[in-house]
């Protein structure tokens, strides 16, 4: 089963969602839309990162 993970999971008001077979694809995915749709400040990507990786730890477990 593939995982998924949106925008509002990280905190977003978005309806962006994406999936992949794994986490690492997943999250990918989810960080180059953030960068693109909404924000050029690495810190801040860092900061969705993190929550990213979290939910998807959490979802794969
Ligand atoms: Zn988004």
């Amino acid at each position: 089963m593939p995982l998924s993970i949106s925008c509002k999971e990280i905190g977003m008001d978005c309806d962006f969602v994406t999936d992949g077979e794994t986490g690492e694809i997943v999250i990918d995915s989810l960080m180059r839309h953030v960068h693109t749709e909404h924000s050029e400040d690495w810190f801040e990507i860092e900061e969705y990162y993190q929550a990213a990786c979290a939910i998807i730890q959490m979802k794969a477990a």
